[in-house]
């Protein structure tokens, strides 16, 4: 029998980029329009990646909370807010700090990409950012629209699985 892995990965941002409506769209299909704030909430979904089971194991914090250890990281900020955006550096500082690993397996997320009108970052903003960050892969996801929600968490089981069997 085929073994099957299991992966954590965490989802950090600011409080309202859309960390819960984009895991419960990853997750259940669902779009649930309001939440209660993030605490720390977690979820299980086992996936298949490039013919690999996997198993994974979601848990969801708020950026005030000292980031979980992992094995892969979504750094989510809004498309509205750069300040959300900005607010993902210290994360960052911190996954690499409690991993001690520089090339540690993450995405930055873009969200609430369906709100264009409202659009605060500019892509060639946050691609500078990802650039910055070591090519950090960049999406821009709709939780509401459910667009790009699959590859930005399978992109990271990519990056997790490629360093778990070198
Ligand atoms: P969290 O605090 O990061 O978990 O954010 P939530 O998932 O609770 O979402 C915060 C707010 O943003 C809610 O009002 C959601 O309806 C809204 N929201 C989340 N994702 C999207 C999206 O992709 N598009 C739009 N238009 N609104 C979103
Ligand atoms: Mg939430």
């Amino acid at each position: 029998m085929r073994q099957r892995r299991e992966y954590h990965i965490v989802v950090l941002g600011a409080g309202g980029v859309g960390k819960s409506c984009l895991t419960a769209q990853f997750v259940q299909n669902v779009w649930i329009e309001s939440y209660d704030p993030t605490i720390e909430d977690s979820y299980r979904k086992q996936i298949e990646v490039d013919v690999r089971a996997i198993c994974l194991d979601l848990t969801l914090q708020e950026q005030s909370n000292l980031p979980r250890c992992g094995q892969g990281f979504l750094l989510v900020f809004s498309i509205t807010s750069l300040s959300s955006l900005n607010e993902l550096a210290e994360l960052r500082e911190q996954i690499i700090r409690i991993r001690d690993d520089e090339n540690v397996p993450l995405v930055i997320v873009g969200n609430k990409s369906d709100l264009e009108e409202d659009r605060a970052v500019t892509r060639a903003r946050a691609f500078s950012v990802s650039q910055h960050w070591g090519n950090a892969p960049y999406y821009e996801t709709s939780a509401r629209r459910r667009a790009n929600v699959d590859e930005v968490f399978v992109d990271l089981c990519r990056q997790i699985i490629r360093k778990d069997i070198t």
